[in-house]
């Protein structure tokens, strides 16, 4: 028998569904991994029952851009990304991804896990592209592990540049591998994690960083390799890159891809910053995706997204955090905020700005359909038990309450949320992971972090 809860009495349920439904004063009943019913007064048993009087309900946030193997950057001195060029700032931190181990990788993704699940985030694609001789090739195989301990849904970028540094990549050396390597890789994650059905709590996503830094064949490969094993894609693109790109192939970088089959609704492309009116049009027309990562454009000085327009173009918008060298957190709920501001900063000269609710939208319905997932990004019967939960009773959120939609991205989230649910299981709530002891991984993620980056780093920069 599935386990059913009864989550009882909500103030409001956000539904983000296609009627964009708010339910006041309502219920929500799951059964096993999914959402069996919604509405007022449900009389149905339960086997556990949560009280959410004086709090609203929202579909859990979609990352659809991160790195997680940076966590352990953040707020590093040495790493002043507003005051170094975009060269200085690769130099810098690719010395300190070449300090990265697996065990690195394991806490650094654990710590980033726990921050987006404490923001209301519940599924996370993750592009884990920092393969070394200390990272060996099991760097996603240790996201699964932290992933299954802190029960959040996860779909792996299993990322890899190919071109060497005498070709014209900015990657060290060390950071290279060939395309052989890399899809022999994916195959092999694809074979112990890929589930594609209904409520799947992992997926493998073959993602070269990005066309600059691989061959021309290693993306060509990809894409066969994905559209025979039914996979998506994903990399950087529009980032600083087009300049480099038509000076070697004579074309923009999204023309490239498009040759190369590298576009459609399989695939999602991150940032676009330097992409054209025509450009989302092409990726319009394709079905294809843009992660909008909003805090590494205003710490790096990059253009604000036109949502609006890209929308208009039939473009998939989601949201990310991007990872953490361009980006000192993990929460979606401060990057969904930052976005609509951006927007709104822009509002006079665009014609408008995109609402808050749209934004909410686009970090729930946008990710899912992003990562194609008709199962989640709403609440709705028959869709993933996905979502979290505030507790606005509370002093702050006084004389907030006039439109549960809005309210998340217009006034922010400052806080963790009171409550995240992932398939079904509560994974957050009292301000507590469950099922782990947070404070010895935080013990135990810190030593990995003294050894292997915060002593190195300091007797080479000389701290
Ligand atoms: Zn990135």
């Amino acid at each position: 028998m599935e386990k059913t809860i009864l989550i009882r009495n909500a103030a409001a349920i956000v539904s983000c569904d296609a009627n964009d439904t708010v339910y006041k004063n309502a219920d929500l009943l799951i059964k096993g991994p999914q959402i069996a019913k919604i509405g007022p007064k449900l009389a149905d048993p339960a086997d556990e029952v949560i009280d959410a009087s004086g709090c609203f309900i929202y579909p859990g946030l979609i990352n659809t851009h991160h790195h997680f193997f940076q966590t352990f950057v953040r707020n590093l001195r040495t790493i002043d990304y507003p005051n170094m060029t975009v060269p200085e700032w690769i130099s810098r931190i690719y010395q300190i991804f070449q300090m990265i181990n697996d065990d690195v990788i394991f806490y650094s993704s654990l710590t980033a896990m726990a921050d987006l699940i404490k923001h209301g985030c519940t599924t996370a694609f993750d592009h884990q592209y920092c393969y070394t001789d200390k990272t060996g090739k099991r760097p996603v195989d240790r996201q699964m592990e932290a992933a299954k301990l802190l029960g959040i849904r996860y779909h792996a970028g299993r990322g890899a540049n190919t071109l060497p540094r005498t070709e014209g990549s900015s990657m060290p050396d060390n950071m290279v591998e060939t395309t052989d390597e890399f899809l022999a890789d994916c195959d092999r994650l694809i074979s112990l994690y890929h589930d594609p059905k209904p409520f799947s709590m992992s997926q493998i996503v073959p993602s070269p960083c990005q066309p600059m830094n691989c061959y021309r064949e290693t993306f060509a490969e990809t894409v066969k390799f994905c559209r025979e094993k039914k996979v998506r894609m994903h990399t950087h693109l529009g980032e600083g890159e087009n300049e480099i790109m038509v000076e070697r192939w004579g074309k923009r970088t999204l023309d490239y891809c498009a040759e190369l089959g590298f576009i459609g609704p399989d695939v999602w492309i991150a940032h676009g910053w330097e992409l054209t009116p025509e450009e989302y049009k092409v990726l319009g027309d394709a079905e294809s995706g843009v992660s909008h990562c909003p805090t590494p454009a205003i710490l790096g000085g990059f253009p604000i997204l036109p949502m609006q327009q890209m929308l208009d173009a039939g473009v998939t918008l989601s949201l990310g955090c991007d990872g953490s060298a361009t980006n000192d957190g993990s929460s979606l709920l401060d990057a969904m905020r930052l976005a609509w501001m951006q927007q709104s900063y822009y509002s006079k000269e665009r014609g408008g700005s995109i609402s808050p609710y749209d934004m909410l939208k686009i970090a729930t319905a946008g990710g899912a359909k992003t990562l194609g997932r008709d199962d989640l990004g709403s609440l709705e019967p028959g869709k993933g038990a996905d979502l979290f939960m505030i507790d606005v009773s509370k002093l702050e959120f006084t004389g907030t309450l006039h439109d549960p939609k809005n309210l998340i991205a217009r006034t922010g989230v400052t806080g963790y949320v009171d409550m995240t649910m992932i398939n079904g299981q509560v994974v957050f709530a009292d301000g507590e992971l469950k099922g782990v002891d947070e404070r010895q991984l935080a013990k135990e993620g810190e030593a990995v972090c003294t050894k292997v980056l915060r002593e190195p780093c300091d007797a080479f920069h000389n701290l």
